[in-house]
């Protein structure tokens, strides 16, 4: 098995961890002997979580393990911003795939939302889930006329939007942009609270959760798999790889986002500029883009930086580097504020080329539903393949089986799954 540290997909002083007590961190067992299942889930991210969740209230039985613990990969480095809008403009991908099928996928992403909110109310404890605008700004007067053009096709189809300068747009902002538009109905949570409520939820639900269980090899029998893990064996009809980013299971096709690294800081409590609403996250026009959210203890959380590199930087005097950066980004958006960073890391996320993420199976391996978020929109995409998942199961097609599909092929390019 290759390597599943989570330490390798983050390094430096996490936040979302310091919000959980130690104490109150539910923990599963590890995996021994032989359990069977109707789904087996790898991988206890947000992703593996909202799969879990899915199908635990659909009554499909379920069996989830993670390598090392619940939501310590990936989604332990994730800001938690929650949008309807992609890294990808929705009129930069009618252009790429037909103007239909490009507002059917940013339809697909707006109910996710809903979903999300939804699984969100049956989680026993607060998760930090609430719902919030997004000022999308142009990063320079160039960039107006696409932000203005995103604007137009978002209202001709419905989407809750507004345009204007960010004094007119429904705030008044502190911040001078050239121009901007806010987008409703959007959300913020603390993902790491949030994946261990799906589970806890789930396994209430009689999901069967296993942590410190690694998948070693997945085997088909027959009509059957076998997932061999380091001391036990689950034999499932249906496999999902919720792996995130690191190299998966040995034996089975894999697919291969473009890996890299990207930054975030939090600020300390208390440390909101008056001004700044609180129910507003922001982001902007440039790639990559620089973007912050606001916590309910009045701190400010901001990314951006990103490298095209996979690896996390490790060198604490790059990371310090990088984190004033950062802190000089929200000093010329708000120049009379007093800005520090209390925690500061770096972490690793995929992209793909199509900037669209891997969800469901392949021809080559019916029965190994791949869950594969690319890009900064990660735990909507979770949402929509744990959707798509339960429709496969119940022998539903979902609105996204094609356009998502791990094999596919966007408009004069190759396909985009690769095997490694
Ligand atoms: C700095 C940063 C900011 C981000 N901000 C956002 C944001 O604001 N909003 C957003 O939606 N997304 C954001 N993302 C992206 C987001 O983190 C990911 O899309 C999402 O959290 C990935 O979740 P996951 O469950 O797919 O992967 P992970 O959280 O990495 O979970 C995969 C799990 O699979 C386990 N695993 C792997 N192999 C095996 C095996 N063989 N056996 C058992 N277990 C295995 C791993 O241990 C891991 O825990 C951000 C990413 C970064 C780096």
């Amino acid at each position: 098995m290759e390597g599943i540290e989570s330490q390798k997909l983050h390094h430096g002083s996490l936040y979302w961890p310091t919000t959980l007590p130690p104490s109150q961190i539910p923990s599963y067992p590890s995996l021994e002997g032989q359990i069977t299942a109707e789904v087996a889930i790898i991988g206890g991210g947000i992703t593996g979580a909202l799969c879990a969740a899915v199908m635990a209230r659909s009554g499909i039985k379920t069996v989830l393990v993670e390598g090392n613990r619940v939501a310590s990969g990936s989604t332990a480095a994730n800001t938690g911003l929650l949008q309807f809008s992609n890294d990808i403009m929705l009129n930069e991908l009618a252009e790429k795939i037909g103007e239909a099928e490009a507002v059917r996928f940013y339809g697909e992403c707006r109910k996710a939302l809903v979903s999300l909110a939804q699984l969100d109310e049956d989680i026993p404890f607060e998760t930090g889930f609430h719902v919030r605008s997004s000022l999308y700004c142009a990063s320079t007067s160039s960039d107006v006329p696409k932000l203005f053009k995103e604007y137009s096709m978002l209202r001709k189809h419905g989407f809750p939007v507004e345009w204007g300068s960010p004094h007119n747009v429904g705030h008044h902002l502190p911040i001078r942009k050239p121009a901007a538009l806010v987008t409703h109905g959007d959300a913020e949570i603390n993902p790491v609270k949030f994946a261990h409520g799906l589970i806890a939820e789930a396994a209430q639900k009689g999901a069967l959760i296993y942590e410190h269980t690694k998948v070693q090899e997945v085997k088909r029998v027959g009509e059957k798999f076998v997932i061999t893990t380091d001391f036990g064996e689950i034999i499932a009809n249906r496999v999902v790889r919720a792996v995130g980013y690191v190299p998966g299971v040995s034996n089975s096709t894999q697919l291969k986002p473009i890996l890299k690294r990207s930054y975030a800081l939090v600020t300390p409590a208390n440390s909101l500029p008056d001004a700044w609403p609180y129910d507003c996250m922001m982001w902007e026009t440039a790639r990559p883009y620089f973007y912050f959210r606001t916590t309910p203890d009045g701190r400010l959380i901001a990314g951006g930086m990103d490298e095209n590199q996979a690896d996390p930087v490790t060198d604490t005097d790059y990371l310090v580097k990088r984190t004033q950066l950062l802190l000089a980004e929200l000093r010329k958006l708000f120049p009379g504020n007093h800005w520090e960073a209390e925690h500061a890391w770096c972490g690793t996320f995929g992209e793909s080329e199509d900037d669209l993420p891997f969800l469901g199976e392949t021809p080559e391996q019916p029965g190994i539903f791949h869950a594969l978020s690319c890009g900064g929109n990660g735990t909507v995409y979770g949402m929509i393949a744990a959707e798509m998942l339960r429709n496969r199961i119940l022998g539903l097609d979902h609105p996204m089986d094609a356009l998502l599909a791990p094999k596919r092929q966007i408009q004069n390019r190759e396909t985009v799954l690769r095997s490694v």
